[in-house]
């Protein structure tokens, strides 16, 4: 386990967090402000025990340059609203203006850095660079899950010179993803989906060491539906995939479950034709993009019992409301359901999000390539390089 800021004497200390602000941002204003109250838990305690906190995050892809459009400027706005405390925002995060104004700092006062990948020593992780923000501060805590599959200056740098915790937003996804995979309340079933299986296959197979069943849905199923013979028309498919597509079909044995029935549409596109078919008569002009209502009741069955559920990758083409319901169907299933419940994954959160029920599972986790590194039992910089308890 690793220690988090209950394991550290923050009062009266400059704190450096690093928080995950990558915000969605349109002219100017904060779209969806989830991650900055994430992080909210962590910046109210170190408040109420009077540390002065100093944030810095990183925002989009400026590639080393300051992009105005990716200032940090309406996230401060938008943090300062949600904390009911003003929120210094200043132009850089490191240099002779950044130092005088964390000199000036006071406990219980806010701070929030520039955007860090401005620099392009942050995504490099240069260690004059890292030494800089380091210096802004005595203690260093990460509460960037989302960044914490990045080796940068901002999540692994800074750790050389400073005593590095976990916030709590950290601690929390540490302890659900990480109790799901080492230590999983059985029966364990994983509901997996998306684009492709390329992508997956290393969370395929190590969920295939623990799970007792896995669902897949979304395009990923396609592969394996040719793998196993049947037509699947104009559906993406990854032929390159097909071969192992056949060996997880194989090791996995009936624990995996594939879609039976599927919703076929005769273009890529939101206003398509529709019908729902077998699995096995997808016409050969259509193509699937949506589980069918067969499926998600066999789904429902499969997870009835659960006492863990983890679920990566929408079952269907959410972005089409008509082809969103499969993904929606099980959402609302596991907002119901008596069990560990975790979601993990840029588009299964979002579509999790839609269907409205996202306070309603247990774990909804913050990262998206971070998640799906964790799930593939990787471990991620960014928390390897904080102190064990
Ligand atoms: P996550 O971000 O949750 O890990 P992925 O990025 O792997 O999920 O996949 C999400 C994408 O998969 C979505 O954009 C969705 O439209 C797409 N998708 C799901 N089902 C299908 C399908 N049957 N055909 C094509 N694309 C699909
Ligand atoms: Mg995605």
């Amino acid at each position: 386990m690793k220690k988090t800021v209950r394991d550290v004497e923050v009062e009266g200390k400059r704190v450096l967090v690093r928080v995950d602000f990558n915000v969605p941002l349109a002219e100017g204003q904060v779209t969806d402000d989830t991650r900055i109250r994430a992080a909210l838990p962590t910046i109210d305690y170190l408040l109420d025990h009077g540390a002065k906190v100093i944030l810095m995050s990183h925002l989009g892809r400026p590639k080393g340059k300051v992009v105005d459009e990716l200032r940090l400027d309406p996230v401060a706005e938008r943090l300062a609203e949600l904390l009911g405390r003003p929120v210094g925002k200043l132009d850089d995060c490191v240099g002779r203006e950044v130092e005088a104004a964390v000199a000036e700092m006071r406990p219980g006062d806010v701070i929030l850095l520039e955007n860090t990948r401005f620099h392009p020593e942050e995504t490099s992780n240069d260690p004059a660079f890292a030494t800089k923000l380091a210096s802004l501060a005595d203690i260093f805590v990460n509460d960037a899950f989302g960044a914490a599959h990045r080796a940068h200056a901002s999540t692994v740098g800074v750790t050389e010179h400073l005593p590095s915790v976990a916030g709590f937003l950290m601690e929390k996804e540490i302890t659900f993803l990480g109790q799901a995979l080492a230590a999983p309340h059985h029966p364990f079933v994983a509901l997996l989906g998306g684009a492709k299986i390329s992508s997956k296959i290393g969370v395929i197979d190590k969920l295939l060491t623990t799970v007792d069943g896995l669902l897949i849905g979304g395009g990923m199923a396609n592969t394996f539906f040719k793998a196993q013979g049947q037509g699947v028309g104009q559906s993406l498919v990854e032929d390159d995939s097909l071969d192992v597509a056949s060996e997880t079909l194989e090791r996995a044995g009936d624990r995996l479950v594939l879609p039976v029935d599927v919703v076929v549409a005769d273009r890529f596109d939101a206003e398509a034709n529709l019908k729902v078919v077998p699995v096995g008569q997808v016409p050969a002009d259509w193509l699937i993009l949506d589980i069918g209502p067969e499926t998600v009741e066999l789904y429902k069955q499969k997870l009835a019992g659960a006492r863990t559920v983890v679920w990566n990758g929408p079952m269907g083409v959410f972005e089409f409301p008509r082809f969103a319901e499969g993904t929606f169907a099980i959402a609302r299933f596991l907002a119901d359901l008596e069990a560990i419940t975790i979601v993990g994954g840029g588009d299964v959160v979002a579509a999790v999000g839609q269907a409205g029920v996202a306070d309603r599972i247990a774990h909804v986790s913050t990262g998206g390539g971070a998640s799906l590194e964790f799930l593939e039992g990787k471990s991620l910089p960014g928390i390897a390089a904080l102190e064990d308890k």
